[in-house]
């Protein structure tokens, strides 16, 4: 089991509360929280004496050179996903989920919360890197490559 933050929050549009938990507020040194796609399994994940993050690390930091991006840091947490096996068949996330209104689909929020933030408890899953470990050293910077060329199409399309 693993605690975060609930903050429950009145939907400017429909004025239902909605409940979101934050993964952002564990400042853990070393440690990223990873989710599954339907973000109700959570794990955490030790960066630190990681041989696969070193090396994914490398890798980014290589490709962003020949791709002439100045700090491949502001990259890794997104994309640090794709060293790391599916769970329950979708890729796991490193980021916050998206803010949406279950009950409208609206993004608006109310600043403050509707109720004190309190703690829940959620399961976990283990984070696996099979997939990864099998591939040449090739084979991962090529994945890295496709993953940071994809980013940053979004970011140039948006
Ligand atoms: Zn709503």
């Amino acid at each position: 089991m693993l605690k975060l933050d609930a903050e429950v929050k009145k939907c400017l549009k429909c004025g239902k509360d909605n409940t979101f938990l934050t993964q952002a507020d564990i400042c853990e040194y070393g440690v990223w929280i990873a989710r599954n796609k339907r973000a109700d399994r959570f794990s955490r994940v030790q960066l630190i004496d990681n041989p696969v993050f070193d090396e994914f690390t490398e890798l980014i930091s290589q490709v962003c050179s020949e791709l002439n991006i100045a700090d491949y840091r502001e990259y890794t947490h997104d994309l640090f996903q794709i060293a790391c096996d599916p769970v329950d068949g979708n890729s796991v996330s490193f980021r916050d989920v998206a803010r949406v209104c279950r009950y409208c689909g609206s993004e608006d929020f109310a600043c403050g919360l509707s109720k004190p933030l309190y703690t829940v408890e959620v399961d976990t899953f283990d984070v696996s890197y099979d997939s990864w470990n099998s591939k040449t050293t090739e084979e991962k910077k090529q994945l890295v490559f496709n993953a940071l060329t994809t980013i940053q199409d979004r970011n140039i399309s948006t």
